[in-house]
């Protein structure tokens, strides 16, 4: 039995890593470094192309719980990203080179795996996964519109890297919110009248052209700094800048705005600036972000740029295994499938592998819960639907508890509690 990855991503790594475990022949198409998109730079399988964080890993949470999850079903990205994990408070955020570094080498010396670098310009004989994500090369957007009809797309944008030794330290303090980590966090106060000074700059700073840009197509969980800000004075400080469970050691008080940095990589050189996704030209950023006083001499390593990302309407195309309906051959994992985010990608390309595997093998399809995060996102993205738009990990996906409980803690308790004790029975059944 041989299976092609096309795509070496997140989604395409996982599935190729967990097919090859179970004995089948994978070949992982990547076109890296032949053809790289805007936002990919290294030539390492498995990039991880902005933030460094996989985002909480409390289990009462949406994402910690769709971590965990994955942690119960094997998943080796995840083991992979709890091995390079650099310090950030709750969240689970990895160095972005370890993480990929260690990918490469498992995928490399996988005795199932053969790397074929070139870029994927049609299918390969026998069954497809199609990892390409929301960068899809254009040779191969053209196959997909001519076999999955017109593709869908949104915008959205990554955030500015820039060097710890440029933050001017005695104007910003270390702490965690409500002191939850290990002083994992570079705290830039800003007062009222820095804070408005700031705000007013930014929203009205020019921003950079995007081929086909359309403010509409928006994705909100990765809306840019600029466009959150020109919603209202205080929305960005209820949102990135909020100040809640901090307080400035110098002053004693908690800050009237906080911008936040958080490690980028384990030596702690770099820092990327906290929910600042941008679309602002390279030069505005530069004069903007430097109005906030600890970073008057930041040095900008890595822009925020601002993509198109393309994927395909999995609603009405895939049948509950991601197969295309019309060729049961050719499945989809990752974000082309809708599916949005780093660990939700990866989750994709396990439930893909898994029932890709099953049905080489004539097993029947398994579904992952119909109250876990894993199970409900897999849901949503393959039932039919007139609106579809891309999805994250979120509590609303999950059908509402059988007890009417008030208290939110609780609630969230208990979606994590029956989604683990439904997963354990998955697992017990199919004995993964
Ligand atoms: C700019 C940007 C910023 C993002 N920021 C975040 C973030 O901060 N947090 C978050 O959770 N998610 C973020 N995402 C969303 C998403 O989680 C990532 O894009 C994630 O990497 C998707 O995983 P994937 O495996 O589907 O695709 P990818 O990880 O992009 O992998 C696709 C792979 O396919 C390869 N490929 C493409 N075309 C071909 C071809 N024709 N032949 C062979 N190989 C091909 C590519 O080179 C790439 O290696 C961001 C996305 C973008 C585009």
């Amino acid at each position: 039995m041989k299976v092609t990855v096309i795509g070496g991503g997140l989604a395409g790594c996982e599935a190729a890593l967990q097919l090859a475990n179970s004995g089948v022949k994978v070949w992982l198409v990547e076109c890296k470094p032949i053809v790289m998109s805007p936002a990919h730079q290294s030539e390492n399988l498995a990039e991880i192309v902005c933030s460094n964080s996989f985002k909480s890993n409390d289990i009462n949470t949406a994402s910690g719980l769709l971590k965990e999850e994955l942690r119960r079903l094997d998943c080796k990205l995840i083991a992979v990203a709890d091995s390079c994990a650099v310090n950030a408070g709750g969240a689970l955020a990895v160095d972005r080179e370890k993480f990929s570094q260690a990918v490469t080498k498992l995928i490399s010396s996988h005795p199932n795996i053969t790397i074929k670098q070139e870029e994927a310009e049609g299918f390969y004989e026998g069954v497809n996964i199609v990892a390409t994500g929301p960068l899809t090369s254009d040779k191969f957007l053209k196959v997909l519109k001519k076999h999955s009809g017109d593709l869908l797309y949104f915008f959205d944008a990554a955030a500015p890297i820039i060097a710890a030794d440029s933050i001017d330290i005695e104007k910003a303090f270390i702490s965690d919110r409500y002191q939850k980590g290990t002083g994992d966090y570079i705290n830039c106060p800003l007062s009222e009248e820095e804070f408005f000074a700031f705000w007013q700059q930014l929203i009205n700073a020019k921003t950079a052209v995007v081929k086909d840009f359309e403010k509409n197509a928006i994705f909100e969980g990765c809306m840019p700094i600029e466009v959150m800000a020109s919603r209202g004075k205080d929305t960005i400080r209820f949102g990135p800048l909020k100040p809640v469970g901090l307080i400035d050691p110098k002053t004693g008080k908690r800050p009237y705005a906080v911008v936040q940095l958080r490690k980028e990589n384990a030596k702690g050189d770099m820092y990327n600036l906290v929910g600042f996704q941008t679309h602002l030209t390279f030069g505005e950023q530069q004069r903007v972000f430097r109005l906030i006083p600890a970073l008057k001499d930041a040095e900008f390593l890595r822009y925020g740029v601002m993509h198109k990302n393309i994927f395909i309407n999995s609603a009405n195309l895939l049948d509950n295994a991601f197969a295309l309906k019309s060729d049961k051959n050719i499945y989809f994992a990752g974000q082309i499938t809708g599916v949005e985010g780093y660990v939700e990608s990866i989750a994709s390309g396990l439930v893909t592998a898994l029932n890709c595997f099953r049905r080489q093998k004539n097993l029947t399809d398994v579904h992952l819960g119909d109250n876990t995060i894993i199970g409900c996102l897999s849901r949503y993205i393959t039932t039919p639907n007139e609106y579809f738009q891309p999805m994250n990990a979120n509590f609303g996906l999950l059908p509402p508890l059988t007890e009417n409980i008030r208290d939110k803690k609780q609630k969230k308790e208990m979606y994590a509690n029956r989604s683990l004790k439904e997963i354990e029975e998955i697992i017990e059944n199919i004995g993964v």
